[in-house]
């Protein structure tokens, strides 16, 4: 048995990982419920009817008897939109994304994936039987020479993250879309950190910069802006048909309980017209990000609820939360290999219900801590 001795290396590296409550009392900046809504009561109330309704399961599988009302009403919504022609809903973003990948990607066919991609979208890559090329992060030059070295003949699909969820960052989307066009490539936008909080009705960044037309299909999950759970993607009726036929992660898992479906509905129809919620968000992450300024911490450049603070070391970042947590904060430590080794990170994110002085008691905390 290898696996106790594989528990003590990482241990020893720092690299152990725990699945820990989080302590009461303190405040929270690692959480992805960018907009509060998960303890909204609208979201609730739409859960409760629903639960009352329909019960606490959907009892098969979509293909079978999973298919509910609520579930095709919300795909349609979804797709309306996103100025799609059809959605289909998952059990998990994660989930989806396997099944998304496995279900288009055949054997033959080049997929070309940004190197930071979130595990999701790099297991289905690995999970389908096509030929997977990284390219570097951001590195749309990369792209294009790796692309230019795929047979003609091949399909193409090009898949990234819309906002990179360590790091805050996303491509340049004209540019991005640009190029796949260039070499009549497909493309998947993972719309996950996104969805929510991007455009003018918070369809993501594709509706903020007005790409949504040129991609190919639209992914994005419910469980962090939208404030619940499973997952979903836009596109046109034949990739959904393809997907429904084939994407093995959708036929083969029991749909989503009634009680999470009316949920993502009322998150849906809230964050399209909620405009206090966002302006409360982006507020907030100016006032943080302010703070970080005058104490001389380094800013990102981007404009994101997520910003990172890079430690560099595995063990350095642990003491670092740790310390935020003796002063009542949690914002945990992200280490490898969910980031590259040397960038272990603390990972801050900003929500509405963060009170100012929070804001900057975080941010006062933080650089004395990494000052001293
Ligand atoms: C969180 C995340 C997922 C997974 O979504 P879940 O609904 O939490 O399973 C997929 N893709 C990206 C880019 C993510 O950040």
């Amino acid at each position: 048995m290898h696996y106790a001795e594989t528990l003590d290396a990482l241990r020893e590296q720092r690299l152990l990982r725990l699945c820990e409550v989080p302590e009461s009392g303190l405040v929270n900046f690692s959480s992805n419920d960018y907009l509060g809504l998960a303890k909204d009561e609208r979201l609730k109330q739409a859960a409760i009817e629903a639960l009352e309704k329909e019960g606490t399961g959907a009892s098969a599988s979509r293909l079978i008897t999973g298919t509910s009302q609520r579930v095709t009403d919300l795909e349609k919504e979804l797709a309306r939109w996103h100025g799609t022609e059809a959605a289909l809903v998952f059990n998990s973003g994660y989930q989806g994304n396997l099944a998304i990948l496995q279900g288009i990607l055949n054997t033959g066919d080049w997929v070309f994936a940004d190197r930071l991609n979130h595990a999701s979208l790099v297991d289905g890559c690995l999970l389908s039987k096509a030929k997977l090329v990284r390219y570097s992060h951001l590195d749309l030059d990369d792209l294009e020479h790796k692309l230019s070295k795929a047979p003609v003949e091949a399909t193409k699909w090009i898949i990234t993250d819309a906002l990179f969820s360590m790091d805050g960052d996303s491509p340049d989307f004209d540019k991005w879309v640009a190029i796949a066009e260039g070499y009549r490539a497909n493309t998947l936008i993972d719309e996950a950190h996104s969805v929510g909080l991007y455009g003018n009705t918070s369809a993501g960044l594709c509706e903020q910069f007005n790409i949504g037309s040129q991609v190919t299909l639209q992914a994005g999950t419910f469980s962090k802006a939208l404030g619940g759970f499973g997952g979903f993607v836009c596109g046109s009726n034949v990739l959904i048909q393809t997907l429904v036929n084939q994407a093995r992660g959708f036929i083969y898992s029991t749909a989503l309980p009634p009680a999470v479906i009316g949920s993502a509905q009322a998150a849906v129809t809230i964050v399209q017209a909620d405009t206090a919620l966002h302006e409360a968000l982006w507020h907030n992450v100016t006032v943080f990000r302010n703070a970080l300024k005058t104490l001389n911490l380094p800013v990102t450049t981007y404009e994101s609820a997520i910003i990172p603070v890079i430690i560099g070391d595995a063990d350095h970042a642990l003491q670092v939360s740790e310390k935020l947590r003796q002063a009542g904060f949690i914002v945990r430590a992200i280490r490898p290999p969910t980031v590259p080794t040397g960038t272990a990170r603390l990972r801050i994110s900003i929500t509405p219900a963060h009170r100012p002085e929070e804001l900057t008691a975080l941010a006062n905390t933080l650089a004395s801590i990494l000052h001293r």
